[in-house]
């Protein structure tokens, strides 16, 4: 079974499918790049509310400072996966990826945003769909682009328990422009080495291979697909932004579900 996940839908699209969601002002307790292409931002919340695969909240910005175009700011209210943070109950951490200059107003806010500065939250949805999917799961693959590999991380975090008692595989192909492009590298290598025989990573750069990438290059193809995430996979979730869903759709024939 194939589910997608689509990270790309406009503001407005996002809005239309909340049901008036509650925001709460929190303080922003961390704001500094991570790697070149992304940015993170921790929030403090009063106890951390549980969050899953495909976890999701909403964030609320006004673009006064970002956007001259809009001399009255624009309000806007996009969605960012969370990822707990291991060491405490109270953060929740946000990776907003940066895009071309001048890059979208809702990234650029949030990599504009200070230490101690407040922001609108509202979440997290959960989805227990996609929970009780992973249940009794032995073997799950995962095609994730860009901001996609996010879920990639909440999945390995989500299933590390699993994954150490053998009882669960990870199939990924992580698809990202150039090695500038990728996130957290370190813990999805750490996974990869520390379960060689239930974590299997596979990436692929579109635009930029440094010299030396003993990886893939180029887009993922069927073929791709055929050799890195088995058959046997009984879920298999794409993540990433809608242009890469759309490509996933036309290499793979079975039926897509998005969520
Ligand atoms: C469920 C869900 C979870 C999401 N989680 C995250 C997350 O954890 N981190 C994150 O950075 N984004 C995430 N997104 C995307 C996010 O909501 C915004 O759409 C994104 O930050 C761009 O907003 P913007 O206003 O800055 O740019 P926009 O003005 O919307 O776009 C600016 C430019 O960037 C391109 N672009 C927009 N989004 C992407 C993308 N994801 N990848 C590549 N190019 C893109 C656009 O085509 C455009 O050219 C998620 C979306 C959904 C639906």
């Amino acid at each position: 079974m194939i589910i997608a996940l689509c990270c790309d839908c406009k503001w407005h699209e996002c809005e239309a499918t909340e049901s008036r969601p509650t925001f709460t002002k929190v303080q922003v307790l961390r704001s500094k790049p991570v790697g070149n292409n992304a940015h993170l931002v921790r929030c403090r919340v009063a106890a951390r509310d549980s969050h899953g695969v495909g976890s999701f909240y909403l964030l609320k910005a006004t673009s006064l400072n970002v956007d001259d175009h809009y001399p009255m700011g624009k309000t806007m209210c996009k969605r960012y996966y969370p990822l707990q943070s291991p060491s405490t109950d109270t953060h929740v951490d946000f990776i907003v990826k940066n895009h071309q200059w001048p890059g979208g107003d809702m990234s650029r806010f949030l990599g504009n945003l200070q230490n101690g500065q407040a922001i609108e939250i509202s979440g997290p949805t959960n989805r227990d769909d996609v929970e009780e999917l992973l249940e009794n799961e032995t073997m799950v693959g995962l095609i994730c682009g860009g901001s996609g590999a996010i879920v990639g991380l909440q999945t390995l975090r989500y299933l590390e328990e699993q994954i150490r008692n053998n009882e669960v595989q990870v199939h990924l192909i992580i698809s990202d422009k150039s090695q500038e492009d990728i996130i957290y590298d370190k813990e999805f290598r750490k996974f990869s080495h520390e379960y060689p025989n239930n974590v299997f990573i596979h990436r692929t750069l579109t635009r930029d291979a440094p010299k030396g990438w003993n990886q893939q290059v180029g887009r993922i193809s069927k073929e791709m697909i055929g050799e890195h995430v088995p058959e046997e996979c009984g879920v298999v979730f794409v993540s990433g932004p809608g242009d890469f869903v759309e490509h996933m759709h036309s290499l793979i024939d079975k039926p897509l579900f998005i969520l």
